[in-house]
């Protein structure tokens, strides 16, 4: 810094309104940083930094290391892979119409882990060990609408904001390195791949609302999430909750809430002739 830029800050700086006017357009340009936008189906109003092309970027990046590392396990045929990529088809065309520029991709692992997850930016991962508890493509339908309902909704990108990762993401996706590996750790995390808690339950229940109306808009009867939820919860009970259940919190009251939101879902639902 400059003789004369010390100067005049010492001279601001001695002079508090000055500093507090000054807070204020600092706190302003932070502001013009970042964008507000209304959830999906929620219309909850959120403001986040990241645009729909860093987040892409930021998930993508995620896609194309799990893929790599995960090489021997893609399932790319067979009913199962039929399956997924019908059901996941329908529920990203309704996606698509709130995250037109996102790029909608889904890849089925052999895991034997009742796991399902949608990075930012659209790609979907699904695991074979979660297909005998969504039983049918409406079981399917609930935990892929769930998943995406993360990525319109801008859940991760609101994470990063809320816990002040937004730099640390920004430098992640341009490949600096100004961030610790701790930082780095949370990001991951909140990108749900990490195993750690990263959605709050704020979110995860925004998560059933909103997908519970894309799962009908896409043509599947609403009522089958709420049969989904329970055999889920039957499927947890009295053992440790499989890993997805744990960042997806499944409390006594989860089917309750599905079936509170139930009617504005069958508003939406409009039966498709089986194809
Ligand atoms: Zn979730």
């Amino acid at each position: 810094m400059s003789a004369t830029w010390k100067r005049v800050l010492a001279f601001l700086v001695a002079r508090p309104l000055i500093a507090v006017a000054i807070a204020a357009v600092v706190v302003g340009i932070i502001l013009l940083g970042t964008h507000s936008q209304k959830t999906p189906v929620t219309h909850r109003t959120e403001h986040v930094s990241l645009t729909d092309a860093q987040q892409m970027q930021l998930g993508d990046q995620q896609y194309a290391k799990t893929l790599r590392q995960d090489q021997a396990r893609i399932v790319s045929s067979g009913s199962d892979y039929a399956e997924v990529q019908r059901v996941a088809k329908r529920i990203e065309a309704v996606a698509a119409r709130d995250k037109p520029k996102f790029v909608w991709r889904v890849t089925l692992l052999r895991k034997n882990e009742a796991n399902a997850y949608c990075l930012p930016g659209g790609k979907i991962v699904v695991y074979t060990g979660i297909l005998p508890v969504t039983r049918n493509d409406a079981g399917l339908a609930t935990v892929l609408g769930h998943e995406v309902s993360h990525a319109t909704a801008e859940h991760v990108a609101e994470r990063l904001e809320r816990e002040h990762l937004t730099k640390v993401a920004a430098a992640i996706i341009a490949g600096g390195v100004a961030f610790t590996p701790g930082q780095y750790l949370r990001v991951l995390a909140a990108l749900g791949v990490a195993g750690t808690l990263p959605f709050s339950r704020a979110q995860e229940s925004e998560a059933d609302h909103i997908g519970l109306v894309y799962m009908a808009r896409a043509g599947y009867d609403p009522n089958q999430a709420v049969e989904f939820w329970k055999r889920m919860r039957r499927a947890s009970k009295g053992k440790e909750p499989p890993e997805w259940l744990s960042d997806h919190p499944s409390d006594a009251h989860r089917v309750e809430r599905v079936e509170k939101w139930l009617p504005e879902a069958e508003r939406a639902y409009v039966p498709r002739k089986p194809s």
